[in-house]
C-alpha cells in the first residue's frame, strides 16, 4: 500500500499515521521527522531546513524531493509506504509522480484530513512530543499518564518550537497557499480519501481503515 497523508498543520497526521503504518507494516515517512532528526544531530541540512522551520515556511523542493526520492528507493519501502507531510507543494507531487512512474509504481490513496482552522491552533499548541522516540500527545485530548513523561519510553515530552502560535498561523497560511492546491491535483487523478479530521482519533481511522479496504 503507498499512502499520502495530506492535510494541515496539526490536523492529525502524524496520530493516524502512527496507527496506520502498525495496522498495514509499511515504513512511516515524516519529512518533518527526518527535518527534526537532522537539526537534533547538528547536520548541514537540518541546519539550512531550521531557518525555515523556525519561520513557518516551507523547506525549498530542491532540499525535500531528493530526500524523500532516497527514502522510498530503500529495500523496507518495497511493500509500501506512507508519506506525511509529503508533498505539500503541486511541484513536490510532480516529482514524486515522475519518482514512481520511473520504477513503474503508483500511489494507492491520498488521505486528506479536513479540520477548521480553530480545531488546528487547539491542537498544535497543546501538542507536546517526546524527545526520545518521537510520540506525539496532546495535553488536554490525548495526554500521557504522567505529565511531561512519555507513556512508552519515558522519555522527557517538550513542545515543539514551531507550534507557537504566531508561527502556526504562518505555518496554516503557507498550507492554505501552497500545499491546499495538492486536493485538486489529487481529486482529478481519483486518488482522495476525504476525512472529517474534527471526529475523534479512533474514529478517524475507523474511517480510513474502511475506506482502504473497501
Ligand atoms: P500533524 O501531524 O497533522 O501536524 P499531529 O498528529 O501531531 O498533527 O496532531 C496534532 C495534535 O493534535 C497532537 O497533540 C495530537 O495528540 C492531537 N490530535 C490528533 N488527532 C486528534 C483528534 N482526532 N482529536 C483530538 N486531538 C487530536
Ligand atoms: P511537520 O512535522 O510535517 O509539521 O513539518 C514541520 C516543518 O518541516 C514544516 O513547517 C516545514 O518547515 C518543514 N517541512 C516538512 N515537510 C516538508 C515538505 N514536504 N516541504 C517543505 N517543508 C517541509
Amino acid at each position: 500500500m503507498r499512502l499520502v497523508l495530506l492535510g494541515p498543520p496539526g490536523a492529525g497526521k502524524g496520530t493516524q499515521a502512527s496507527v496506520i503504518v502498525r495496522e498495514y507494516n509499511i515504513p512511516h515517512i515524516s519529512t518533518g521527522d527526518i527535518f527534526r532528526d537532522n537539526i537534533k544531530r547538528g547536520t548541514e541540512l537540518g541546519k539550512k531546513a531550521k531557518e525555515y522551520m523556525d519561520k513557518g515556511l516551507l523547506v525549498p523542493d530542491d532540499l525535500v524531493v531528493s530526500i524523500v526520492r532516497d527514502r522510498i528507493a530503500e529495500a523496507d519501502c518495497k511493500g509500501g509506504f506512507l508519506l506525511d507531510g509529503f508533498p505539500r507543494t503541486v511541484s513536490q507531487g510532480e516529482a514524486l509522480d515522475e519518482e514512481l512512474e520511473r520504477i513503474s509504481l503508483g500511489l494507492d490513496k491520498v488521505i486528506n484530513i479536513d479540520v477548521e482552522k480553530e480545531i488546528l491552533l487547539q491542537r498544535a499548541m497543546g501538542r507536546r512530543v517526546c524527545r526520545d522516540c518521537g510520540a506525539t500527545y496532546h495535553v488536554e485530548f490525548s495526554p500521557p499518564k504522567e505529565e511531561g513523561i512519555c507513556d512508552t519510553c519515558n522519555g522527557e515530552l517538550f513542545q515543539r518550537e514551531d507550534d507557537k502560535v504566531e508561527t502556526v498561523e504562518q505555518r496554516i497560511k503557507v498550507y492554505n497557499e501552497q500545499t491546499e492546491p495538492l486536493i485538486d491535483y489529487y481529486t482529478r487523478k481519483g486518488l482522495i480519501l476525504n476525512v472529517d479530521g474534527s471526529k475523534s482519533i479512533d474514529e478517524i481511522f475507523e474511517k480510513i481503515s474502511q475506506s482502504l479496504q473497501g
